[in-house]
């Protein structure tokens, strides 16, 4: 925490306004627009999976439909298409970023319209805080008129030629949870480009009422929105949001500098014009026996590290759904992992890390 998120809280306190509504949401989706762009509207709800579940709605998927979603990513980018009822079509990552390869992305909507069905939507996602390729992506949606929902989850503070991710897609996403570079405990945001949108999301994400004395409802709704308490911890955090990116940018310069020169390890840059927050700091060793040696090794002395996200279309729940793959990020998933990436890691913490990978690798 910041230090200004407990002011904010307690004016929830103070005024009683302890509820899904209320002066911290309406300030918190306001600070939200300010930091992306003045053309978007944000939706502050309870997470960023139930974002995606209403950007997807939202998009028109219904039952039956099928939805492209970047195989390497976290499984919350693809649940909400089975929430729908709709069948997940699962995309390789390309090298440079380790996201959505546009290649395999055109390869993969060809053949399913040739297998008689269009996809409905794309789920895209800048992973680790890595932008996409997004002039690539956002040409093929507008050549095959098919929407992309950008899951900025772990991208919060990164962009692409000065534009903030988040306000790539047609909807795009933001993920408040604990682990992410700000968090408000739980919750998330939706991004859209019109306010009609907005009102849509936020009529859903309150159990689609409609304009009546009495409770009448025409649709189907969620309990979605995200509550003033949790918004006013949100509002402190955007206040540090900056600084948190500038610290996960330290540690993965400081990596960088102390291990970039090992044959071992190699570290993902950035692209032209790019600008990740860093969220995580990864690295890619030669082969998954050397990627154990490392992990367990770390693991020894009390570090904890992590393989790379595991492939949706790896994943036993999944493994029943169309994939376009070249084993790109199967490879990643086998030779990747991360780092300790935390904000609050001192020095002291960051040369203890290095010092043990030097020594153990
Ligand atoms: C965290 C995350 C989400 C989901 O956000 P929640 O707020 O935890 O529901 C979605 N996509 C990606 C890539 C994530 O990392």
């Amino acid at each position: 925490m910041g230090g200004g998120e407990q002011k904010y809280v307690q004016e929830a306190f103070d005024t009683n306004w302890v509820a899904p509504l209320g002066p911290n949401v309406d300030n918190f989706e306001k600070s939200i627009t300010q930091f992306l762009s003045d053309n978007v509207y944000v939706a502050a709800l309870s997470s960023g999976t139930a974002a995606i579940h209403l950007a997807l709605e939202l998009l028109g998927v219904n039952r039956g439909d099928e939805v492209i979603c970047q195989s390497f990513t976290f499984s919350a980018s693809a649940n909400p298409i089975m929430y729908l009822g709709a069948t997940p079509v699962f995309v390789d990552s390309e090298k440079d970023t380790w996201n959505i390869s546009p290649k395999l992305l055109e390869e993969a909507i060809e053949d399913r319209i040739a297998k008689g069905k269009k996809p409905k939507a794309i789920v895209a996602v800048h992973l680790y805080g890595m932008p996409y390729k997004v002039d690539e992506i956002s040409q093929i949606s507008k050549k095959y008129d098919i929407p992309v929902v950008e899951d900025s989850a772990e991208a919060l503070g990164s962009s692409f030629n000065d534009e903030k991710c988040g306000t790539f897609g047609d909807i795009g996403i933001l993920s408040f949870n604990g682990n992410k570079i700000i968090t408000t405990s739980g919750g998330g945001a939706l991004i859209a480009k019109d306010e009609v949108i907005k009102k849509k999301a936020v009529f859903l994400a309150t159990q689609a009422r409609d304009d009546a004395p009495h409770y009448q409802h025409s649709s189907v709704g969620y309990n979605y929105r995200m509550s003033n308490i949790l918004a006013g911890i949100g509002r402190g955090q955007m206040e540090v949001l900056q600084n948190r990116v500038d610290q996960r940018r330290h540690n993965f310069d400081f990596y960088k500098k102390h291990l970039a020169h090992l044959p071992e390890i190699e570290f993902l840059e950035e692209q032209n014009a790019y600008y990740s927050n860093r969220w995580l700091t990864c690295i890619l060793t030669p082969s998954f026996a050397i990627r154990e040696k490392l992990r367990l090794a770390l693991q020894e002395d009390d570090v904890e590290s992590r393989p790379l996200w595991k492939p949706m279309h790896l994943q036993p729940v999944f493994t029943e759904f169309p994939h376009y793959s070249d084993g790109t990020s199967e490879d990643l998933f086998n030779r990747g992992l991360c780092l300790p990436s935390g904000s609050n890691l001192s020095e002291n913490d960051l040369e203890r890390i290095v010092e043990l990978i030097l020594t153990k690798i």
